[in-house]
């Protein structure tokens, strides 16, 4: 609304000047001209007003209605963030207490890189060698919104021996600050998979501020939503029991009838955390210990279960 009326009050004021600049140089008229002259001055004016006012309020709604959507683009981001976070937390405090789960395993062993400001460029240019040999990839992230402690968790797949990288987002401009920014720069290409746990585009909000992060980049190359496959993957896999409610015409999508107790979710739409589907796939705790970076190597996990199109015999083996 301030916008409104200072665009309106604007172009009246400047309406104004124009109208008085053109009074003022026709002074040299006759008396008789003079009354009828500045009758039509007068509607002039008022006219005039009233359509720079008109457009006024035009361009201002026209500005104040992009403004409001991207406020509401901010406050739903930062929503969606936050209760992605708190309800990962929660849970991560939660399993750590379930019982009669083991440990996680990951498929293949791995190797464990951290990455901050104080980091040597040398190991960022390591990793960007390996990255270049690299085709797929796993990309998780971590961090409190509110302390602004960002992370990237990255799991360059390899086939013997995967790499794991946490990079804790800055700003400043350090000597490894351009190697992190190129490193991004070759694993977030359309050339490369790139596997992800739900649709991250919606929690990168926060990430957009931060340089090297080329968050536009993220926005252009095709991601690999493995919860979805994953659903699709278990619910054909883990079929409801035969005395289930839930059972109809053999389709197996979840629903409030089912009474399954290795179906965990009773509605359609329900999305899987990824701490129960490692639990209810694999019998393992990706919590259990205080590190986190089991992440990626989770999600990687499952990835391989349904490209290799895994029976439930085989996940328990
Ligand atoms: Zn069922």
């Amino acid at each position: 609304m301030i916008n409104q009326s200072f665009y309106s009050y604007l172009l009246s004021i400047l309406h104004l000047l124009l109208i008085i600049h053109s009074t003022c140089s026709n002074d040299e008229l006759t008396t008789s001209l003079k009354s009828e002259s500045t009758r039509t001055h007068w509607i002039n004016m008022i006219f005039g007003s009233l359509v720079s006012m008109l457009i006024g309020i035009l361009i201002s709604s026209y500005i104040n209605h992009y403004q409001l959507r991207d406020i509401k683009i901010t406050f739903q981001s930062s929503k969606e963030e936050l209760l992605n976070m708190y309800s990962r937390d929660i849970e991560s405090r939660k399993s750590k207490e379930v019982k009669g789960l083991s440990n996680f395993i990951p498929l293949t062993p791995y190797k464990y890189v951290h990455i901050d400001e104080t980091t040597s460029p040398i190991i960022a240019e390591d990793l960007i060698i390996q990255a270049k040999r690299t085709k797929k990839f796993t990309i998780v992230f971590h961090g409190d919104i509110l302390s602004k402690e960002l992370f990237i968790e990255i799991e360059l797949i390899q086939k013997f021996q995967s790499i794991i990288t946490r990079i804790e987002i800055f700003k400043n401009s350090t000597p490894v600050y351009d190697r992190i920014k190129q490193l991004l720069s070759v694993i977030i290409d359309a050339s490369n998979t790139i596997q992800t746990w739900g649709d991250i585009n919606k929690n990168l909000f926060h990430y957009k501020d931060y340089g090297f992060f080329i968050y536009d980049k993220l926005q252009t190359v095709r991601l690999i939503d493995i919860r979805q496959d994953f659903k699709l993957w278990y619910n054909a896999t883990f079929s409801h029991s035969t005395n289930c409610g839930q059972i109809i015409d053999f389709i197996d999508i979840d629903g409030p009838l089912c009474s399954c107790s290795h179906r965990p979710y009773k509605s359609s739409t329900d999305t899987w955390s990824l701490w129960k589907a490692i639990s209810y796939t694999f019998d393992e705790n990706i919590y259990k210990t205080n590190s986190n970076i089991h992440e990626c190597l989770a999600i990687t996990k499952i990835s391989k279960v349904i490209e290799e199109k895994w029976t439930g015999k085989q996940t328990l083996d």
